[in-house]
């Protein structure tokens, strides 16, 4: 029986079908829970606390200031639904290491000198004109540059890519640029990745090619989700990211047996 297709593509929804079709349909088709984890966590509680500074006028965007919304987002995330049944380790180390990250943002640029125009902005545009999907971004932070130009930034609070993985990367950025593009009329003049671990940017500059690799990239993966959800074909594909696999227990490449997955679906 053919499955429901899902209303909405989103940067997250892409790579997670590049990455791995039957983790895929887990999460976005039966919409299988995820128990929360401490790295999306601390990504949560860092992103929440650069939103809260952004706020602030630009000359009060100091370090002090920013581990005071540090503090903020921590009663906000900590106590939210989402994050009720994380279990931590050792907290002490956790938000010490939250604290480090935003420490460390610092040494990227000067929070004060950037104009933001849109802060955790959801932007939404149809893939095409039947819109059969909309596309669908939550950009991390908008802003104009000295120039007047647009300049998409995403926080990363994980690990640095690999220089092979650089380019994979960016897709998320990409995808943020040709929303820009499709509901502004305007493409961003820079878009960049800020790892705050290291701390690193990654900065790319989008362009006619890049723009139209996007658009073919997400078309393409859009019908592959088409066919998967006609046929109910999601294969599992294991690599790498299986040792971070929520769904492995359910997983035929690892012994597991997808109905059981179903059966929790069903019994919810
Ligand atoms: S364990 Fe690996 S192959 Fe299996 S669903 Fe998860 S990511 Fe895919």
């Amino acid at each position: 029986m053919a499955l429901a297709l899902p209303a909405t593509l989103s940067p997250s929804k892409v790579v997670s079908f590049r990455d791995c079709a039957l983790s895929f349909r887990f999460s976005v088709i039966d919409r299988l829970p995820e128990p929360p984890s401490a790295a999306a966590c601390k990504g949560t509680l860092v992103h929440k606390a650069l939103e809260h500074l952004y706020a602030r006028p630009a000359e009060d965007r100091t370090v002090d200031a920013a581990l005071a919304d540090l503090d903020r987002a921590r009663v906000e995330v900590m106590q939210s639904g989402e994050y009720a049944d994380l279990c931590l380790e050792d907290e002490a180390a956790f938000h010490a290491s939250a604290e480090t990250l935003v420490r460390r943002y610092f040494q990227l640029e000067d929070p004060r000198t950037i104009r933001p125009i849109g802060l955790e902005l959801l932007l939404s545009t149809p893939l095409d004109e039947q819109g059969k999907v909309a596309l669908r971004g939550i950009i991390d932070r908008l802003e104009l540059d000295e120039a007047g130009d647009l300049v998409v930034t995403d926080y990363k609070t994980g690990k640095v890519p690999s220089e092979r993985h650089e380019h994979g990367r960016l897709t998320g950025v990409h995808f943020y640029s040709y929303l820009c593009e499709k509901l502004f009329g305007r493409r961003p003049a820079r878009i960049q990745l800020l790892y705050l671990s290291e701390p690193m940017a990654i900065i790319a500059t989008p362009s006619e090619q890049s723009t139209r690799g996007l658009e073919r990239k997400v078309g393409a993966i859009w019908s592959a989700i088409e066919r998967a959800c006609e046929r109910d074909d999601f294969r599992p594909k294991p690599g790498v990211l299986c040792s971070w696999c929520a769904y492995k227990d359910y997983c035929p490449a690892f012994g597991g047996d997808p109905a059981r997955a179903m059966e929790l679906v069903t019994a919810s």
